[in-house]
This record gives structure tokens, sequence and C-alpha cells, in this order.
């Protein structure tokens, strides 16, 4: 009952492709962010295509867009990890 304030964190946090936590958290030109290793996965394989989609909103990018480091959710992941070991206690 009390977790409900923390669902839309666990989603701002969280990776669409993984549905992990976002590991090297990276924005997108949409403004969705994912971990750098899983959009670039999702973008190898559309490679062919020509077009790089955002697999939430399924806008796409071409040229292949490049990768920006999301400084603000990069910094905060590592507190977010660190709230929910302690949770966990
Ligand atoms: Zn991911
Ligand atoms: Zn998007």
């Amino acid at each position: 009952m009390e977790q409900k304030g923390g669902q839309l964190d666990r989603e701002t946090f969280s990776c669409s492709i993984c549905l992990d936590l976002l590991k090297d958290p990276v924005t997108i030109p949409c403004g969705h962010s994912y971990c750098r290793t899983c959009i670039q996965a999702h973008w190898n394989g559309e490679d062919q295509k020509g077009l790089h989609s955002c697999p939430q909103c399924r806008k796409s990018f071409r040229p292949r867009p490049v990768l920006e480091k999301n400084i603000m959710l990069a910094a905060l992941v590592p507190a977010e990890k660190r709230f929910e070991l302690l949770q966990r206690h």
C-alpha cells in the first residue's frame, strides 16, 4: 500500500527493453532512456532496415542517433539501487 508512490520512480529508472534498472543510461532524441547496451543491441538489429526506432514510442530516427549519456539518471540510479537494498533488510 505504501509502495504506490514508488511505482513511478521505478519506471523512470527502468529500461523497457531489459525491464531492469538502467545500466549506463542514455537518452535518445524522443526523450526515452535505455541502457546503452540495450538500445545499441536493438538498433544493431535494425541497421539493415536503415532506420532506428524507439521501442517505447516507435518514433524512428535516421540516421542512427548519437547516444547521449543521461547524466541525471546515471547519478540517480546508484542511489535508487542503494535504496532498494535498504528496503530489503
Ligand atoms: Zn536495459
Ligand atoms: Zn521514445
